[in-house]
């Protein structure tokens, strides 16, 4: 009998053993497969993970090497450019296919075609699946063949598709062993001073079903409204997971669409959540330059301010507008923020502050534990006004009347700033308002234990509005 020469899964962005069509193809009719990740720190460019995807990614590639083992196989680490280290490692098993998920961000896009002509070189092909979307990026097209650019239509049309079924992972591993660089050295872990000690997130693929399923059965009945309060456990929390792919959004699809309690409006609109997800990487796949780009190019002319003490204060959750602080800094301690402080925090720094919505983007991109660029980018582009979707510019959230109308018993604000703890809910969301002998008695002095605004919201919301008048004149 002739041995089977091993197949490459080269892992990317899609951290787990089941529904993972790359992999079944790497080891289709138990041929033995090697399974890689290579840390490439140079193929980003600008977008080079941040601190605390790394801190992710780290917990993410020991839980994927468990799951491999249970199945009889192991991941290999390596690192170095990808389109060095895959030939090689062809070459130095004799691997002629190398399977792999697609990605959207342009470099990865790039380096996947560096890559495969670089494995032509030692006889060896790369094909890539579709591991992180639920349909490919070029199926979903308006009448005339064109790319949407406003999400509801996209949803409407998405939804006359349906999404692939799942496929089971395969039961048993094989494959030769192969030297394997130590996790440790990858030095994902941020050194002192350790900023991820209040992380408090169980990582990988089992950890992912384990919190999706209690959404399920918690929250997705009524998460149409609960989704809204960040006071409230109302959202599913699976973003850090979707974007390593330890879950994938066929897997969220079809679970949620099953599950016993996922009814009526709340599943729906969880539904159309995922579909947004959806939407920010075909937004992506058809416009590369989203990240740095405003999809409007008419807003690289809005008369933007320049003010690093400005973005210090909102970076540290330190603006004097409490909303917009505790959303900072559950962001810094968590890694995470809830969507709808997302939005008040960007809105507050792009609008109020007049500051470039790249700058706001750029520290979430280094903070966040789900930092994706496709979600992130095109929800900065919403924020600012400046996508393709009709979310005007003009439309300035205000943070006070945002957090009494989500947050409205102040149990967010409290939880991410103690030191507004004993003010009465009633002036919790402006301190600015409160008298000053109710200021004493909470113990808040403005300026002292918090900062006092550092804008007046009635004239920062005039001047982002002028600053849009001159961007339509020119
Ligand atoms: P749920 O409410 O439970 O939703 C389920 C899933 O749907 C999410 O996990 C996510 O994958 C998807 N989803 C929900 N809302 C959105 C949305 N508005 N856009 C795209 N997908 C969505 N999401 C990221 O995954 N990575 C980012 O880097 C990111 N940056 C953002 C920046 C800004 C300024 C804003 C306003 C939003 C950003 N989002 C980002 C979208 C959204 O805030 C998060 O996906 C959501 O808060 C994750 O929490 P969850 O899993 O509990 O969401």
């Amino acid at each position: 009998m002739t041995k089977r020469l091993p197949a490459i899964l080269w892992y990317r962005q899609d951290l787990r053993v089941e529904d993972h069509p790359a992999l079944n193809a790497a080891a289709a009719d138990g041929r033995p497969v090697v399974a890689v990740y290579v840390l490439d720190d140079t193929s980003p460019g600008t977008w080079a993970m941040g601190g605390a995807a790394r801190w992710w990614l780290h917990h993410s590639l020991k839980s994927l090497d468990a799951g491999l083992r249970a199945r009889g196989g192991r991941l290999v680490l390596r690192r170095g450019a990808a389109a060095i280290v895959l030939p090689a490692l062809a070459h130095e098993i004799g691997a002629t296919e190398v399977h792999a998920g697609r990605m959207h961000e342009p470099w990865a896009r790039e380096s996947a075609a560096v890559v495969a002509t670089a494995l032509e070189g030692v006889g060896a092909g790369l094909e890539l699946h579709r591991t992180s979307t639920l349909f490919d990026l070029n199926l979903v097209r308006t009448k005339t063949g064109g790319v949407y650019g406003v999400y509801t239509p996209f949803a409407r049309t998405a939804r006359t598709f349906t999404p692939d079924p799942l496929v089971a992972a395969p039961e048993h591993l094989t494959g030769p062993h192969v030297p394997s660089d130590s996790l440790a050295d990858f030095d994902l872990l941020p050194t002192e001073p350790d900023w991820s000690v209040g992380f408090d997130w169980q990582v990988g693929e089992e950890a992912a079903h384990t919190r999706l399923d209690a959404f399920l059965d918690r929250a997705v009945n009524g998460y149409d409204t609960t989704r809204n309060l960040p006071g409230q456990p109302g959202t599913s929390m699976v973003s850090p997971h979707l974007h390593w792919g330890e879950l994938s959004p066929g897997q969220v699809w079809h679970t949620a669409t099953k599950a016993a309690k996922a009814t009526g409006q709340g599943l729906e609109v969880y539904l159309s959540e995922i579909l947004w997800r959806e939407f920010s990487a075909y937004l992506l796949w058809h416009h590369p330059h989203l990240p740095e780009q405003p999809l409007r190019p008419e807003f690289a002319r809005l008369p933007v301010r320049h003010d690093p003490a400005d973005l210090r204060a909102w970076k540290a959750g330190l603006t004097g507008v409490p909303i917009v602080d505790a959303g900072m800094r559950q962001l810094r301690q968590l890694g995470w923020m809830h969507n709808r402080v997302r939005m008040i925090a960007a809105s507050f720094l792009v609008k109020q502050l007049l500051l470039p919505w790249q700058e706001g983007s750029a520290f979430f991109w280094d903070r966040l534990v789900d930092a994706d660029l496709a979600s992130n980018s095109a929800s900065w582009q919403w924020i600012a006004g400046c996508g393709t979707d009709n979310s005007p510019f003009f439309r300035v959230f205000n943070p006070v009347t945002q957090g009494e109308k989500f947050d409205p018993d102040g149990a967010y604000v409290r939880r991410w700033v103690p030191e507004l703890v004993g003010l009465p809910n009633a002036v919790l969301h402006q301190p600015w308002a409160a008298p000053a002998d109710v200021l004493k008695r909470a113990g808040v002095k403005l300026g002292g234990s918090y900062p006092a605004p550092l804008v007046e919201l009635g004239p920062a919301r005039q001047r982002a509005l002028d600053a849009f008048k001159v961007l339509r004149a020119a």
